[in-house]
């Protein structure tokens, strides 16, 4: 875990480097051409630093953006903290910035920076951390919502948790085998037919999901487009895709028709959810599923209002407390938009946006 934030962090300072390389070379030629109108764009100004909180191998870091942007968007901002001649870094696209990978009681120098297209910043002043086993930092409830069929593993000096989903739900369904051993075969009501269902029972696929995502994940400074597959787990055991049936195909009534009334099929090598699934949310504030990017999705209302959020991003997301934080957590909802109207049902996708957080690998 050090390594990987290492890498990435040397990463972003080469890239960053070079770009300002660029950029002198580009300003020293229109300064001898001396009939340039156009404005200098610079590095920001330092961020201001706020409070680091302590917690457990782990720091949160409080920081105000800087007066002046140099001309350019901050497109992120990097937490430096040292101790005993090594460094640990993390970015985030605003305050705070979650440092993982800290040891207990070493008391680590901490700085913040800011970088646009041009470079990074000089640091800030520095602020003295000393993370502890016995600071506040344990595993989100929201993880003790996922059911029998996901394991939840949480690795906490590291900082992630590990799920390993079964790839089967733990409820009734028409793609049970009516003829298998797994007592939750039902037959098809009013919301599809065995004629217009996708073929291949649930009894069919043996396939395992696992999924590592940090305790705390951060927002990221691009957002990622989802792709076909398993886009999340749902607490129920198996994974949740997008609106799509197919390379650039949209689910359409004839697809959405074969669904069972958990907004679910089979499709290839295991069964998925592409919509809200009633018997579990039904427009409520109820949580379903947690994204490769470590973000959880929530039904249509928010704890925080009790209603359908109105300060939603394209994503679907929103920064606010839920039923399990205290704290202002980003996370999504399932959008209260209708996506189609099938069998006198309205169907709301799980999630059409893209990541606004790093997507972690789903291997399986
Ligand atoms: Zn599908
Ligand atoms: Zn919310």
């Amino acid at each position: 875990m050090n390594n990987r934030h290492n890498n990435f962090h040397r990463g972003i300072l080469s890239a960053a480097t070079m770009s300002f390389l660029l950029v002198a070379c580009g300003g020293g030629d229109s300064g001898s051409s001396s009939s340039s109108g156009s404005v200098t764009l610079t590095v920001s100004g330092a961020p201001t630093i706020g409070i680091a909180t302590p917690g457990n191998n782990s720091a949160s870091i409080a920081f105000t953006a800087p007066s002046s942007n140099g001309g350019a968007t901050i497109t992120s901002y990097t937490a430096t903290c040292t101790a005993n001649g090594a460094s640990v870094t993390a970015t985030n696209s605003g305050s705070p910035i979650s440092v993982t990978g800290l040891s207990n009681g070493t008391t680590y120098s901490c700085t913040v920076t800011a970088t646009n297209s041009v470079g990074t910043s000089a640091a800030s002043a520095a602020v003295s951390v000393t993370p502890s086993a016995s600071a506040t930092s344990s595993l989100p409830s929201a993880f003790n919502q996922f059911g029998a069929n996901v394991k939840v593993v949480y690795n906490e000096s590291a900082g992630t948790v590990t799920l390993e989903a079964a790839g089967r739900p733990d409820h009734q369904s028409p793609y049970w085998n009516p003829n298998g051993t797994s007592g939750l075969y039902v037959a098809p009501g009013l919301e599809t037919t065995v004629a217009s269902m996708s073929p291949g029972y649930i009894d069919n696929y043996t396939n395992k999901y696992f999924l590592t995502v940090p305790v705390n994940p951060q927002k990221a400074s691009t957002t990622t487009a989802t792709s076909l597959g398993a886009i999340g787990i749902a607490i129920t055991g198996s994974p949740i895709f997008n609106g799509q049936e197919g390379p650039n195909v949209n689910l359409d009534s004839g697809v959405i028709s074969g669904f069972d009334n958990y907004g679910a099929h089979t499709g290839p090598q295991v069964y998925h959810y592409h919509l809200e699934p009633t018997p579990i949310s039904n427009d409520d504030i109820k949580l379903f599923a947690i994204l490769r990017d470590g973000f959880f999705l929530y039904g249509r209302k928010c704890a925080s209002t009790g209603t359908h959020p109105t300060d939603l991003d394209a994503s679907g997301g929103h920064t606010s407390i839920t039923q399990y934080s205290t704290t202002a957590v980003y996370h999504y909802h399932i959008k209260n938009q209708i996506y189609l109207t099938v069998n006198n049902k309205n169907a709301y996708l799980l999630f059409d946006g893209a990541y606004q957080g790093t997507p972690n690998s789903v291997t399986n």
